[in-house]
């Protein structure tokens, strides 16, 4: 790949993995932080309140592609209660804070990640895009792992507006690589985001199957995205040494 200046990155079953029980773990902090608010919710039933509200900000969101927040499923969850709190209250911040240090103790890197990125810094600029609703717990999570001092540009939906498949986020990338979409590799897991969407934002895609192939324990995610697989002509890594041999390669035509 001669003319590749950049490599850039999706995060979550790309470079790392959260485990299974996260998001119930997630949950659990969740009601303990509202609870230590003095709100007076159950919790089976509050998380069930909760999840319906996340479910239907997330398919809102994917009308246009604008990021939603955790904040407003927690306050949609709580009128549930007829608690009529509004989104920016600092209880709700509390909680969503609470909601996310369950993913920074369930997070693992994907094995051979560092050397990986180690490896190419030497050579290419590298680049993160991750559709993550809360920048500060993305930006937290980066530094948990390590991954945090790999990276010149790091791009946040939750920061930007606008998730993945939309070419906003894409376009927010390559503008501060400094460089022409065309010269960006851009890395991911999942065909609709992060293929399609690179695809259609002119970066070259290739899809790791490394999690799926590994059958490596994951969450995919509270509402996974509708397309499997993309289309037969992106390349396709299921190893850190497979990245390697494309970008060896030039397989841009
Ligand atoms: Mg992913």
């Amino acid at each position: 790949m001669k003319h590749i200046r950049a490599v850039a990155f999706d995060l979550f079953n790309t470079l790392i993995t959260v485990e299974p029980q996260t998001l119930e773990d997630a949950n659990t902090r969740l009601f303990a932080s509202l609870s230590c608010s003095d709100f007076s919710l159950e919790a089976e039933l509050f998380a069930q309140a909760h999840h319906r509200a996340a479910v239907r900000h997330i398919k809102e969101s994917r009308k246009d592609w604008r990021e939603t927040h955790n904040s407003l499923w927690i306050s949609a969850a709580l009128e549930e209660y007829n608690y009529f709190v509004p989104p920016d209250d600092s209880r709700i911040a509390l909680a969503v804070d609470a909601y996310f240090s369950a993913f920074m103790d369930h997070c693992r890197l994907i094995p051979d990640t560092l050397e990986m990125l180690t490896s190419l810094q030497s050579s290419y600029h590298l680049g993160l895009l991750s559709n993550f609703t809360h920048g500060p717990a993305a930006r937290k999570l980066l530094s948990r792992v390590g991954l945090d001092v790999f990276f010149g540009v790091v791009i946040i939906s939750g920061e930007v507006g606008y998730r993945k498949p939309h070419r906003f986020p894409f376009m927010k990338l390559v503008d501060r690589l400094g460089l022409p979409s065309h010269q960006v590799v851009y890395v991911g897991d999942d065909p609709e985001p992060d293929i399609f969407g690179a695809k259609q934002a002119g970066l070259q895609p290739v899809w790791s199957t490394y999690v799926r192939d590994l059958q490596l324990p994951h969450t995919a995610g509270i509402l996974s995205s509708g397309q499997k697989v993309p289309q037969p002509d992106v390349p396709t890594i299921s190893k850190w040494d497979d990245l390697f041999s494309l970008l060896r390669k030039d397989f841009v035509k």
